[in-house]
């Protein structure tokens, strides 16, 4: 019976001439490594065997990687606003943006209110209560 055999490879596009790294058996790894290289992408390679192992098809998908976020990010809070009454959200790096967003969002909405919460990386969102008084 044929099998499959996959594995990844980091890489820096999705062109024919291009950098690739790896391979890794895991996703994970893959992503690991073209975080730290910059590399935008990942393959994943695909062969199936046949009874032999011999390889009798090979398939490669590309898959793009999220914008690549530095380190010192990860760790910082990401603020989120949300309006309490019609559910409009954006997210913000710094405290004046979201007030700023805050600002424009209850001026242009009459009677709306906008809530603030911080996210820190896999902790979900914490909300901050009193920030507009
Ligand atoms: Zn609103």
């Amino acid at each position: 019976m044929a099998y499959r055999e996959i594995f990844w490879m980091a890489c820096d596009s999705t062109e024919q001439l291009r950098a690739e790294y790896g391979p890794f058996l895991t996703r994970g790894e893959a992503e690991a490594e073209a975080r730290k290289l910059g590399f935008g992408y990942l393959l994943r390679y695909e062969h199936l065997l046949g009874e032999d192992e011999e390889i009798q098809e090979v398939r490669c998908i590309f898959i793009e990687l999220p914008e690549t976020v530095p380190p010192a990010e990860l760790f910082s809070f990401t603020l989120h606003t949300r309006c309490a009454t019609c559910g409009e959200s954006a997210a913000h790096n710094k405290n004046w943006q979201a007030e700023v967003w805050a600002d424009i969002h209850e001026f242009e909405h009459a009677r709306h209110r906008v809530r603030l919460f911080e996210r820190a990386r896999g902790q979900g969102l914490k909300e901050i209560g009193g920030w507009r008084s």
